[in-house]
């Protein structure tokens, strides 16, 4: 692990609608950090970050239509450092699926993921949100490997 700074965080985030607001305000709160940053969203999520803090976001599909296999196929190429995913709780969604396969990607590939404002904090205040640590991918070669001479 290495603290040397600095490069960007590849940072995607993601927000159920009625957690909109609530990611809205922690990125305005956040603007100066998350400006030395690249950030992506899911389609909506996107827009409305671009809006609020006037910076380039690369947006994907919304959620229920892609955006969120979009963003899980990133994660699984290497192409994002962190996520960002206010998920909701309270409220069925269609795209049920997509929303764990994206959350399952996040703790295969190792990828550091705050779903709510508390644990965004604390990542975003971590010293290694400021260096070039990249998580370490795992080794899947071996596993598969593994399965196919079982
Ligand atoms: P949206 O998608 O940013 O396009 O609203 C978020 C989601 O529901 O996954």
């Amino acid at each position: 692990m290495s603290l040397t700074p600095s490069r960007p965080q590849r940072i995607a985030m993601v927000a159920h609608d009625n957690k909109k607001a609530e990611l809205l305000n922690w990125a305005d709160f956040n603007r100066l950090t998350l400006s030395k940053h690249e950030l992506c969203a899911t389609g909506t999520t996107g827009s409305m970050l671009e809006y609020e803090l006037g910076m380039h976001v690369t947006r994907f599909l919304s959620g229920p239509v892609g955006g969120d296999q979009q963003i899980g196929a990133k994660i699984a190429e290497g192409k994002i450092d962190v996520l960002v995913f206010f998920w909701d709780p309270l409220e069925p969604q269609p795209h049920d699926p997509d929303v764990r396969a994206l959350l399952r990607l996040a703790v295969v590939w190792n990828i550091p993921v705050a779903t709510n404002v508390a644990t965004a904090d604390y990542l975003i205040s971590s010293p290694l949100f400021d260096s070039d640590y990249r998580p370490q991918r795992p080794d899947i070669t071996q596993r598969d490997h593994a399965e196919v001479a079982a």
